[in-house]
């Protein structure tokens, strides 16, 4: 219920235009849009309505030429078109733009004051959610200003963003946390476009990006969005460290000269300037402010929203790991980053299934050596790891207990340029393996079974990233599907191959059931030299449902009827298998 209730205030959030901010905020002029989101439309006019013109990408820069509304005017190469401001970051061209951070009030019926005290005389009333921005503070009270008015507030009543004049959390390549179970991954960031899957909670993801109320996330091997009111931040990969207890942060200025004051306040005076880039070692933290040292050897104090925070990979903080430990890329395109954080820079992209030594693991991060004997970084939560005897460090589940909550990788095989065989006349492997999976999925999610596809639609995968992915989930069944074929077209049945002994159990037990449900020849059990069963830690299976190569055969396995019967089957031997 709570779930839908802030689901609808999200949509009531989405439909309202967002007040528009301070006047520094809203005429940008001259200044850069930085595209934060994968592909963004250049529309013919400030709005969703006007058609679009082109398309622009992640971390591309556009000079803004206009503004209106929420919408910046762009000069792209082809032609000048607008963009949603909410979908760009924009960097002013002026440097001498007085910071000022966004906050929203957290309690309704706050009261704006004239001063900074109880007894100064009360100019509104502000209600949870609305939006100010915070341009001085004194004590315990701060300063805000919102559309064309301005007082002061306790600082208690109002929750600073930590990045600035951005209507949405802005986030890009940060590790998150899910903070509640069934949370729906869709395909784009509505509440009504289709879900991919489940995130429950403790999933770990990587944020690629954000719009308003929702966060742009790896999902697989795709792009995927979550609402954001359920993923969190872990204080590696962002700001919620004190400072003040560790001497090992290091603030990177994210701004063109930001002045650096005598005192935490804006009215502090100048004492320097620091420009975009450097690196300080953050020494204090007091109300969002950082004090650090200048090279000239004064100390100063920089605002903390203009400051993006990391913690130093000093050598005591690596976890020196067990020899010979492996990492498994488990997806196309994962960052290699110079450094153990989500913001350092990505000095090389890992393939699915490509293998890595561990020199040493810090935090949630591996380091890694790399082909040219150089180290990199990469995140624990896209890798599988592994020691190099083949032993998985995962440990084995129980199996009694039902399907509820065992966690079953399914694996339609072949897919995208790999057909698979192609049947007499002319059934693509691949299309009715995806079938089958997806039958089966949902039969076993109402059974309470996580359930994981190795892939969602027609897409290439390599073997090596299937089992990373059995890996990855800690399957405790990865049932690979496919459908055979033979030069004799006379061969029909259904086989099912395992290759390592403690495969075997599970194989008998699904064997079973697809014996005693399905019309067609049984073939039996058999040990068979797959990739995905040969390398799998997990206990896994190859089923091979029926021959492809027999026409008969290949117009029954088409059918509704089979393909509910083999996946009931697949299901009932499952729950054989899980039961005590
Ligand atoms: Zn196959």
């Amino acid at each position: 219920m709570i779930k839908k209730i802030i689901a609808s205030i999200l949509i009531v959030l989405m439909i309202i235009p967002f007040q528009p901010l301070e006047a520094d905020y809203a005429h940008a002029e001259a200044g850069t849009a930085t595209i934060s989101v994968s592909t963004l439309n250049v529309r013919t006019g400030p709005g969703l309505s006007y058609p679009v013109l082109t398309k622009v990408h992640r971390g591309e820069e556009y000079s803004i030429v206009d503004t209106q509304n929420d919408w910046y005017k762009v000069r792209t190469d082809s032609g000048e078109g607008w963009v949603a401001e909410w979908l760009v970051s924009v960097e002013s061209a002026s440097s001498d733009v007085s910071p000022k951070q966004e906050g929203r009030v957290n309690t309704d019926g706050l009261r704006v004051r004239k001063g900074p005290g109880t007894s100064e005389e009360v100019v509104t009333v502000l209600n949870t959610g609305d939006r100010v921005s915070i341009s001085d503070e004194e004590s315990d009270w701060l300063f805000i200003e919102w559309g064309n008015g301005s007082g002061w507030v306790h600082e208690d009543y109002v929750s600073e963003n930590s990045t600035t004049s951005s209507p949405s959390k802005k986030r890009e390549n940060e590790e998150g946390i899910i903070t509640d179970n069934s949370l729906n991954v869709r395909t784009s960031p509505s509440l009504q476009s289709s879900v991919l899957g489940v995130l429950n909670k403790g999933d770990h993801v990587e944020v690629t990006g954000s719009v308003s109320g929702w966060y742009e996330i790896q999902f697989g091997s795709d792009k995927a969005w979550v609402n954001d009111a359920y993923v969190e931040f872990s204080s590696r990969a962002n700001d919620d460290e004190p400072a003040s207890s560790s001497t090992n942060l290091v603030g990177i200025i994210t701004v063109h000269g930001l002045n650096v004051r005598d005192e935490t306040s804006l009215n502090g005076s100048v004492v320097g300037k620091v420009s975009k880039g450097e690196k300080y070692s953050l020494l204090k933290e007091k109300n969002n402010w950082y004090q650090i040292k200048l090279s000239n050897g004064k100390k100063g104090w920089i605002a903390g929203w203009y400051v993006q925070k990391t913690v130093t990979a000093s050598a005591h903080e690596s976890e020196p790991t067990s020899e010979n430990e492996n990492i498994t890329v488990l997806y196309n395109g994962t960052n290699i980053r110079s450094e153990a954080n989500a913001r350092a820079s990505v000095i090389e992209r890992g393939s699915s299934g490509d293998t890595f030594p561990v020199i040493s693991k810090n935090g949630d991060w591996y380091e890694i050596q790399l082909e040219d004997g150089s180290a990199g970084f990469v995140a624990g939560w896209v890798v599988s790891i592994r020691s190099s005897t083949g032993e998985n460090t995962t440990p084995s589940r129980k199996r009694s207990g039902g399907l509820q909550d065992k966690v079953v990788v399914i694996d339609p095989g072949h897919g995208g340029r790999d057909s698979g065989t192609t049947g007499a006349s002319g059934t693509l492997e691949k299309l009715l393996t995806m079938r089958t999976g997806e039958l089966l999925a949902e039969k076993l999610k109402s059974a309470g079974a996580k359930v994981v596809l190795t892939r969602k639609s027609d897409e290439y995968l390599s073997l090596p990233s299937r089992v990373s992915l059995s890996h990855y989930y800690q399957a405790d069944a990865f049932i690979s599907l496919h459908f055979d074929s033979i030069l004799d077209s006379s061969i029909v049945g259904h086989t099912t191959y395992y290759y390592q002994g403690r495969q075997k159990e599970l194989a008998d037990e699904i064997h079973g059931s697809l014996a005693d449900r399905l019309p067609t020849k049984d073939r039996g059990v058999r040990v068979g030299d797959y990739h995905v069963v040969r390398e799998n830690n997990q206990p896994a299976v190859l089923l091979e449902l029926g021959f492809l190569s027999n026409p008969a055969e290949e117009a029954n396995v088409n059918t509704q009827y089979f393909q509910d019967l083999a996946a009931t089957a697949i299901y009932h031997g499952l729950g054989d298998y899980f039961s005590d």
